[in-house]
């Protein structure tokens, strides 16, 4: 197929601790951009590795490949931000200059076949392209199901977000500099890229194992993430606390008219069991209460600070 007006594709590569895999990474995604460019499928295509404060070889091998090859740009992030923070550093600096932008992780764990397919939609009138993961056979039971109870637990907390896809998107430039426009420093982009809202379609892939390394996201990491995308997006955890103190309210109505009635009835001496037990379960629930409005408390301090996402310390540029 004969495309009039190629577009000039940018791919973002958020990187931490990601000396095993990046010449592996180049390789494959070079060759995609290769046979792309043969087709006219695209102008041109760059590949821009964000280097997030990584503590082993990755700048000095992402500076290397810049020189060996064509398509290589880096960005070197001053300090450890996190990926979502690295992504978005990523991404600004790819949709200076590109038409449209494709996100991926560095351990090409999604497939770098469906590329292409994502380009096609683009030229179709999609300015957000999902990739989508089919099943997830590769991953560990636990991250399986972790992630499925995840999904679950957003979608009946009415945040909008993508089943099964994780930072693996296209985005025209026209959509990166309205995401640009979020300024929120917890962030959770699966959640709001859907807010964007430009004509949206997914592309399927099967998702691989990482192919070296090991996962840059411990049980922690997932945890915190897990808690920021909710705690982001929703404040149903507030009203789900008021609701438990009205239903508190009722049943001490209920307990206040039991006590009147053994008053009047019978002496009121024994008890100390109802009493104890009460005394920890209502403690209990204002802790657990404490500990959710903290944690909104803790997301407007981060905020009102508004301090810069990232620092770039280099760009190589093509
Ligand atoms: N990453 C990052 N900063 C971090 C942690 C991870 O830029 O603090 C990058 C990492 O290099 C990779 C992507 O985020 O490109 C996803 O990480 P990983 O593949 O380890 O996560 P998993 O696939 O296990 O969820
Ligand atoms: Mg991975």
């Amino acid at each position: 197929m004969a495309i009039k007006d190629p577009i000039q594709l940018g791919i973002v590569v958020p990187c931490y601790n990601e000396e095993e895999v990046l010449f592996e990474t180049t390789d494959r995604l070079s060759k995609v951009l290769n046979r792309m460019i043969e087709t006219g499928e695209i102008k041109s295509g760059h590949i821009y590795y964000v280097n997030d404060g990584s503590k082993d070889q990755t700048w000095p091998l992402i500076a290397q490949l810049h020189q060996q090859n064509q398509y290589v740009c880096g960005v070197n992030l001053a300090g450890n931000v996190g990926h979502q923070n690295a992504l978005m550093a990523g991404l600004q600096i790819a949709s200076e200059v590109e038409d449209a932008v494709i996100s991926i992780d560095a351990d090409l764990q999604d497939d770098v076949e469906v590329i292409p397919e994502m380009v096609h939609k683009y030229y179709e009138g999609c300015e957000i392209v999902y990739g989508v993961r089919k099943e997830r056979k590769t991953d560990t039971f636990f991250k399986r199901n972790t992630a499925l109870l995840f999904y679950k637990l957003m979608k009946s907390l009415g945040v909008k977000s993508v089943y099964n896809h994780a930072d693996y998107r296209l985005m025209s430039r026209r959509a990166i500099h309205h995401l640009m426009k979020y300024r929120e420093r917890n962030l959770f982009l699966r959640g709001i890229v859907p807010l964007i809202g430009y004509q949206t379609t997914s592309v399927y892939y099967d998702r691989d194992k990482r192919f070296a390394g090991e996962s840059k996201y411990p049980l922690k990491k997932m945890l915190n993430f897990a808690i920021d995308g909710v705690t982001s997006f929703s404040i149903k955890p507030v009203r789900l606390l008021f609701l438990l103190g009205i239903i508190f309210i009722l049943i001490s109505f209920g307990i206040l008219i039991y006590v009147l009635v053994s008053y009047f009835t019978h002496n009121v001496v024994s008890g100390w069991s109802s009493l104890i037990l009460s005394i920890w379960f209502v403690g209990g629930c204002i802790l657990v209460g404490l500990g959710v409005v903290g944690e909104y408390i803790g997301k407007i301090y981060i905020e009102v600070k508004d301090r810069p996402r990232y620092n770039i310390e280099k760009i190589l540029q093509r």
